[in-house]
């Protein structure tokens, strides 16, 4: 049975009970939240680990790794995996279009603990590629093949872009313009697909048998964004939305059906309209865990994208995004590396944790650090940042051991002066 399906029945599985303890919800709410589709809970399958996404969780952020067909190095992507893990990501997508793909996403799931995503539709079009030599001839039945062979090998959510049929299509057509054209690899080659062979993309006309399999190994059905805005002129346009509601048509037949269920979002999209996307999205599912690529609010931080993503995500968190999916320095510019997702995930978990201290009012670690700075506390000023290893490495390179404020102000230090003069004038806080 899938977590839909416990909780239907009331059963608290492993995965619901650990969620509950882990975000401190109680579990008959957490169980209202999975029955009603609003919250999932990922596993990795074979370590037996769980994340829980959606209503009142924490927002949960996702690393991309994966070899393009200009570099494949399975050992990088591997690194990766664990820099990813090590670095606080809460799911890992392993998205490779170069190599053997079963090898590679085999030997990630061996090497993380992470729930993996994929999306299928890449193996599908680069067995096509190398079988037919072109991306077209792809058979149609082989797409819900690679779905299932990623199931059985524990793949816990994958992005599905049955979204994009012919009636998004046929409203692409119809708006005729677009700045950025089509950014997503599965869209464009499924587009590409349905044009070339007249035919209705498999992943809509076959819903039914994609549920199928995703139910019988539980694995988390995330609704793609074939057509999200690679602009953020081109947000919001008429072929996005006709894609989002027919994502949201389909995500309630998936929850309905009993397959644990998110629905994706941009992409590029200006910070004025991230409150509306939020909303119109919650509004249209049903309160869907909502998954958002970036979004990157300008398009011209080409080498600063994970900064644009992260004002974008924690916009988004804020207003009821559950899902962040990282960005890196090399976005736009090359395949990242290993230190590039570091900075990707910890920009990222800095955007996640700005948003949830309005969504879900967690601001306990900023109070205590606000404390600890008071204090000239280093020790704790450490412990409660985002990431202590780091904040101790840079204050150490930069002072004496013995330092009590620091280089920046010097002897100007203003909490030292207050320390030394004011200790007993100044009311420090409402409760300490
Ligand atoms: S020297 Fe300046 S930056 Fe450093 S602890 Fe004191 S006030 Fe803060």
């Amino acid at each position: 049975m899938t977590e839909k399906e416990c909780a239907s029945k009331n059963i608290i599985t492993e995965g619901m009970r650990y969620v509950s303890e882990k975000e401190k919800i109680p579990a008959e709410k957490l169980v209202q939240n999975i029955i009603e589709g609003k919250t999932v809970i990922l596993r990795n399958k074979a370590k037996n680990k769980f994340v829980g996404i959606g209503k009142d969780l924490s927002t949960k952020i996702n690393a991309s790794i994966g070899t393009s067909t200009n570099h494949i190095n399975l050992e990088e992507e591997i690194i990766k995996a664990a820099v990813a893990e090590k670095s606080g990501a809460d799911t890992l997508m392993e998205l490779s279009v170069g190599g053997d793909l079963d090898l590679i996403r085999n030997e990630v799931l061996k090497n993380t603990s992470l729930p993996v995503g994929t999306v299928p539709l890449y193996q599908a079009f680069r067995e096509a590629i190398d079988t037919y030599k072109n991306p077209v001839k792809m058979p149609g039945d082989l797409v819900l093949d690679v779905i299932e062979k990623q199931c059985e090998d524990g793949v816990s959510f994958m992005a599905i872009h049955s979204g994009l049929n012919l009636m998004s299509l046929e409203r692409l057509k119809k708006q005729s313009y677009r700045y950025a054209g089509l950014v997503s690899k599965g869209g464009a080659y499924m587009i590409a697909w349905m044009i070339e062979n007249n035919k209705e993309n498999p992943l809509y006309e076959r819903f039914g048998d994609v549920l199928k399999i995703l139910k019988k190994y539980d694995t988390v059905l995330s609704l793609g964004n074939g057509l999200r805005a690679g602009a953020t002129a081109d947000s919001f346009d008429r072929a996005y939305m006709q894609e989002l509601l027919i994502n949201c048509e389909l995500c309630d037949i998936a929850r309905d059906y009993g397959v644990q269920t998110i629905v994706e979002g941009p992409g590029h999209i200006p910070i004025d309209e991230i409150e509306a996307n939020v909303k119109i999205q919650k509004k249209m599912s049903g309160d869907a865990p909502f998954y958002v690529l970036g979004p990157l609010v300008t398009d011209v931080a080409a080498g600063y994208d994970h900064i644009s993503s992260a004002v974008g995500g924690a916009l988004s968190s804020s207003f009821g995004a559950d899902f962040l999916c990282y960005v890196t320095p090399a976005e736009h510019l090359g395949l990242p590396s290993a230190e590039d997702v570091e900075i990707g995930v910890k920009s990222a978990k800095i955007a996640a944790h700005i948003g949830d201290m309005v969504k879900l009012k967690k601001t306990g670690d900023d109070l205590n650090i606000s404390k600890a700075r008071r204090d000239i506390d280093w020790g704790s000023q450490f412990k409660y940042s985002i990431d202590p290893e780091y904040s101790r490495t840079v204050f150490k390179s930069k002072n004496e051991d013995d330092a009590a404020g620091c280089s920046m102000c010097g002897e100007f230090c203003a909490p030292l002066r207050v320390k030394k003069y004011f200790r007993h004038e100044i009311k420090y806080g409402k409760k300490s």
